[in-house]
């Protein structure tokens, strides 16, 4: 019984006569909260404890559920990371005091200062952008500048964009006043309402389907959006986004207004140094890489290559505003918006 007695006295051995893999042998786990889709989160995951042997259980609910749950579990709070999208909800657990701050050096190498909390509470992981977007044929991209151009009278009953309920818009209103200032944003605002082509409804694909079935000319929408439809398996979902060409507005100044999703260590994390662990990984070049690729967004870390549909939309300066202001500036961006009619 030699082989079995070597086997028996190893610590791999061990495992595998008892079924256990290494975490739970470590016991290592960090608990995520998520608010991805889980087919663009998990696999990522599942690479991570091959490399760490920390096993993550993963939560998976809207991000308006998970941050509810936080702020009703508070201290008691079994999880560790808050994993969401945009600025401002990462802004909004903030404020709630269910993140606490976190220094890291990986971290601070890896990610631009505008794409994360100066104060460590939350981290972008990845980039995406929310240009104007035109029906190719109808729209002559050199009649288009900027945002603050789409309020002039020539684009009168023209415009598509979704609901002033929605955190993107909140946020990329947040991005005007930070730079143009409440008064001018909301002059901006009235003009812009103004020259929509229908009360505002759906969500960023349906205004890229409106205009393409020629309800309006331009749309509003965030990068990921077209290039899911530009890779999609349903015919009528590609066949509406070959039709669309992306401008990147506010190119000689300020920059097209950007987003990122992002995560945070929670106030009450169990496991805070797995959660780091977890955060850093993330971070990484191989993960930047597949994360990016397969939500069809931009990395966030520099030297890490973007997928091949959105370099086909070209090269393009983005608004370097820290993404907190846009937090910062929510509430008063989801009033000024109420003031402008923009419902
Ligand atoms: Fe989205």
């Amino acid at each position: 019984m030699q082989l079995s007695r070597r086997l028996f006295l190893s610590a791999a051995g061990l495992a595998a006569v008892f079924g256990l893999n290494g975490a739970a042998l470590a016991a290592a786990e960090v608990n995520l909260y998520s608010a991805r889709q889980e087919a663009l989160i998990k696999p990522l995951l599942d690479q991570f404890t091959a490399a760490t042997g920390i096993k993550v259980n993963l939560v998976s609910a809207k991000a308006d559920a998970l941050l509810q749950r936080l702020k009703s579990e508070g201290r008691n709070s079994p999880a560790d990371v808050l994993l969401t999208v945009d600025a401002g909800n990462l802004h909004a657990a903030q404020a709630a005091g269910v993140l606490q701050p976190v220094q890291s050096a990986a971290l601070e190498a890896a990610i631009p200062a505008a794409y994360r909390d100066p104060a460590g509470h939350w981290f972008g992981l990845s980039m995406r952008a929310r240009p104007i977007m035109y029906v190719k044929g109808k729209v002559d991209p050199a009649t288009l500048s900027t945002y603050e151009a789409l309020a002039e009278p020539k684009w009168k009953g023209r415009i598509c964009v979704r609901s002033s309920d929605n955190v993107y818009n909140q946020s990329m209103i947040g991005s005007m006043i930070a730079t143009r200032g409440e008064a001018a944003t909301e002059t901006w605002a009235r003009g812009f309402v103004a020259n929509f082509a229908r009360k505002p409804q759906g969500g960023d694909r349906d205004q890229l389907k409106a205009a393409v079935a020629g309800q309006c000319d331009i749309a509003i929408a965030n990068t990921y959006y077209l290039a899911q439809m530009l890779e999609s398996d349903k015919a009528d979902e590609k066949a509406v986004a070959e039709k669309i060409g992306v401008f990147w507005p506010n190119q000689d100044e300020r920059g097209t207004h950007v987003n990122i999703s992002g995560a945070g260590v929670t106030a009450a994390a169990p496991n805070r140094a797995n959660a780091v662990r977890l955060l850093e990984f993330l971070a990484g070049a191989q993960a930047q890489q597949w994360y990016a690729e397969n939500n069809q967004e931009y990395p966030v870390r520099n030297g890490v290559a973007t997928s091949a549909t959105l370099r086909a939309f070209g090269e393009f300066r983005a608004d370097n505003v820290n993404m907190a202001k846009l937090g910062e500036f929510n509430a008063a961006a989801v009033r000024l918006m109420d003031r402008a009619g923009w419902r």
